[in-house]
């Protein structure tokens, strides 16, 4: 009999991030394939309260939690000592957590701790034959693979994006303290402050409907013979700013402006997508000025409807891999679509 953890921790303002109900789904997917399974609640934070209160309608039936000062920052051990204890604590089996930056430099040694294994970037989680499975890709997306583990506890942290968030409702849930004696050791880091973008410079937005992505055609030279740079910047900022959609790059485009060669100033190598990049989800993407190729390609498996625009009406990867190809100018197309959107605004 498997007992399934939901391992999570509280934001700062005590509420529970999308990413950890997309683990609380998969979880729960677990949960209910797995006959004779127990589904218990695990959290950290400076106080995890309110983030159990506000899953509490969902059919956990024990929720443990480290809570105090010392547990509120991402540090590694600090959230170390207080996952090894929880799991300890609920004596888990498979331990399903989100795969953030925080959760996944920390729980692989967790798992090493408590003589376990733990699997990253799983984007599903199935029953066959009675046993728990996972699906993972490999070879940057271009293999789909369904494993399972015999080895336990498994710790399997969730890809963020690749699930629906479970949206059980609120309630007032019984959290059972789990008491942790940290030794001074494991106090020396310390989170001094965040360092982020401005609001309208933060480019990168994952929850976003749409992926924008841009290609360096908008830096190449057009029909007058001159490339417009500053021009393609503005409708691409004004496009953002408008629609709220997340920007993604060829990393032709990226490139380019390690070269020297004039580039779209907000850009860096964070918003390269494909084979060498991210491989971003969204429930929409379009392509902008992009030839593309395969690797770029295959940043785009996980947009669900995909459209380019593009001079070109022969190239390959908008032929191949787009829904929708508008052969056309993306200056004039992009500065009309602005035109509507502000209208609409
Ligand atoms: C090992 C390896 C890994 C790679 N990994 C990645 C990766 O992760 N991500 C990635 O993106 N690439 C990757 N590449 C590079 C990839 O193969 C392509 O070279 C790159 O994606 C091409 O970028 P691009 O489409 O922006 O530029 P280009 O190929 O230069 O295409 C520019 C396009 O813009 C169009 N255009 C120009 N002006 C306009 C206009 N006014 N309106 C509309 N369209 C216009 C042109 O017709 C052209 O199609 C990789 C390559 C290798 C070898």
């Amino acid at each position: 009999m498997e007992t399934i953890l939901l391992l999570a921790y509280a934001e700062s303002d005590g509420s529970l991030a999308k990413s950890a109900r997309e683990a609380l789904h998969a979880a729960r997917t677990l949960n209910k394939a797995l006959a004779g399974s127990s589904f218990f609640v695990g959290l950290v934070g400076e106080n995890v309260q309110a983030a159990a209160d506000s899953i509490a309608a969902c059919p956990a039936t024990k929720y443990f939690g480290v809570a105090g000062a010392d547990f509120g920052q991402p540090r590694y051990t600090s959230d170390a000592a207080a996952s090894e204890a929880i799991c300890k604590a609920a004596q888990a089996t498979i331990v399903v957590a989100p795969a953030t930056s925080r959760w996944a430099r920390v729980l692989p040694g967790v798992a090493q701790r408590l003589g376990g294994r733990a699997d990253t970037h799983v984007t599903g989680v199935i029953e066959a034959g009675g046993q728990p499975m996972i699906n993972r890709w490999y070879y940057r997306q271009r293999m789909e693979a369904t494993q399972t583990r015999t080895q336990r506890p498994w710790i399997i942290l969730i890809d963020p994006g690749s699930q629906t968030a479970c949206e059980c409702g609120s309630g007032s849930a019984k959290v059972e303290a789990v008491a942790i004696n940290l030794p001074d050791a494991c106090r020396r880091t310390t989170v001094m402050g965040i360092r982020e973008p401005k609001a309208d410079a933060q480019t990168i937005r994952p929850d976003a409907q749409l992926l924008f992505v841009t290609g360096a055609g908008w830096t190449k030279k057009q029909a007058d013979g001159q490339a417009h740079v500053p021009e393609a910047e503005k409708l691409i900022r004004d496009f953002l700013r408008l629609s709220r959609a997340s920007l993604g790059s060829s990393k032709s485009l990226v490139d380019l402006g390690g070269e020297g060669q004039a580039v779209l100033s907000f850009l860096s190598h964070l918003n390269q997508i494909g084979q060498t990049g991210s491989t971003p989800r969204h429930p929409k993407g379009l392509s902008t000025c992009c030839h593309g190729e395969e690797p770029h390609t295959v940043g785009w498996r996980f947009i669900n409807e995909r459209r380019a625009i593009s001079l070109d009406p022969n190239c390959g990867w908008a032929r191949g891999k787009a829904d929708v190809l508008y052969v056309a100018d993306a200056f004039k197309v992009m500065a009309k679509v602005n035109e509507l959107l502000a209208a609409k605004k």
